[in-house]
């Protein structure tokens, strides 16, 4: 099968390094396009990441040599790349028209950044959740006179860690009233350098700008439908998020309480683990390349998850539960775990890539 060409945009930060690296050697894309700042373009690939490269793989033969473009003009793109990757750590308007000029000059974009995750034609994907949301993408091409182009998002990098535990029980029937989570997060959510290290070692920071609201208010749209052309929000369900930064490299944990609509229905604590391991989607269904065979790992040891054990999980794809018991105040609490520059970040946006592709959109 003759691959895809994709360009990663922001290729030269974390995600995108992350980006680079996992797409070594995938069996439906191939890099042919990098772009990044001002600062990086006119240098070869290996040039641009000189004493800041964080993967512990080399660098991909095909991708080092690659000149480095400027990611604010898509006509550089054009002709290079059938779809880019966009991982910029650029002000939101910006990132917001960026990624339109690209999707107009015919090039779809599958975005890690929050630009447009609000933006009420473009799909916010977590492929185990709502793939049903790509619906949207023909109502995106014709409000805005796309072609080929189109925008699709993925969430916050710490979401699937608690959201799909919580989904595969709504999916069930067991609908939930009340979330209250606490994360922390990997400095590596910060980008590079990020979070500075005098800030970091022998402490927590218990402030992520903007984290909290992007907790609460995404699964909102992530659980909802579309009606009339445009996403509705779920209803019946709230969300309070406490985000904290930790000193841990990879892996966002959460501990999350939660109450049922129903409490006189609500499910044992059994049915509750039996759902979870069962749990499997349109991802699996589809045997896409990055897929986790099981979405969910729920594990019986009661010091479990932890981020340096348990991120890599099926092949850092999967979210990893325990600690599942009954609460004093809601009516149950567990820990979540899931790697944020794999599953929350790269990985994501590949697995949507690769979701697109299988649905035709690609
Ligand atoms: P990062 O390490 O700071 O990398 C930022 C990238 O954007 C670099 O390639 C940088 O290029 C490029 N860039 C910066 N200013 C630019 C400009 N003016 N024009 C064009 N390109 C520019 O950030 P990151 O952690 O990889 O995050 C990238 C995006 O992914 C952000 O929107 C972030 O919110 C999102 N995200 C991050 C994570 C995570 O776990 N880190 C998870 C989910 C989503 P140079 O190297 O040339 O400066």
């Amino acid at each position: 099968m003759e691959k895809i060409r994709c360009g990663v945009l922001g290729a030269t930060g974390m995600v995108g390094q992350k980006y680079i690296k996992l797409l070594e050697n995938h069996p439906w894309f191939e890099v042919t396009f990098v772009a990044a700042s001002p600062r990086s373009a006119g240098k070869s690939y290996s040039d641009a990441v000189k004493g800041r490269w964080q993967m512990d793989t080399p660098i991909p033969l095909e991708v080092s040599d690659l000149i480095v473009e400027d990611a604010n003009f898509v006509e550089k793109a054009k002709g290079k790349c059938d779809f880019v990757f966009s991982a910029l750590e650029l002000d939101k308007e910006s990132t917001k028209a960026l990624e339109i000029d690209y999707a107009k000059s015919d090039i779809p974009v599958v975005s890690n950044c929050s630009a447009h995750r609000f933006t009420e034609d473009v799909p916010m994907i977590v492929p185990e959740i709502n793939n049903s949301h790509l619906e949207m993408i023909p109502v995106q091409k014709k409000n805005r006179g796309f072609k080929k182009g189109f925008i699709v998002v993925k969430p916050n990098c710490s979401l699937q860690s608690y959201l799909t535990p919580l989904f595969a029980l709504e999916q069930k029937g067991h609908k939930i009233s009340k979330v209250i989570l606490t994360t922390m997060q990997a400095v590596s959510g910060a980008g590079y350098p990020g979070v500075a290290s005098l800030d970091m070692v022998d402490n927590i920071v218990p402030f992520i700008g903007g984290e909290e609201e992007k907790s609460e208010k995404e699964p909102l749209k992530i659980l909802g439908s579309i009606k009339d052309g445009k996403f509705v929000n779920t209803e019946g369900i709230k969300f309070s998020a406490h985000c904290n930064r930790v000193p841990v490299v990879d892996g966002h944990t959460a501990c999350v309480s939660f109450e049922f609509v129903d409490k006189n229905k609500k499910p044992s604590k059994e049915e509750i683990i039996k759902i979870w391991r069962a749990f499997s989607s349109v991802p699996q269904e589809l045997k896409l390349p990055s897929a986790p065979l099981h979405p969910i790992y729920y594990t019986e040891e009661e010091n479990r998850p932890q981020p340096r054990k348990d991120r890599d999980l099926d092949k850092a794809m999967a979210v990893t539960v325990g600690r599942l018991r009954e609460c004093n105040v809601f009516d149950y609490r567990f820990v979540a775990l899931s790697h944020n520059t794999v599953r929350g970040a790269a990985g994501g946006g590949i697995l949507n890539a690769e979701l697109l592709k299988a649905k035709g959109y690609l």
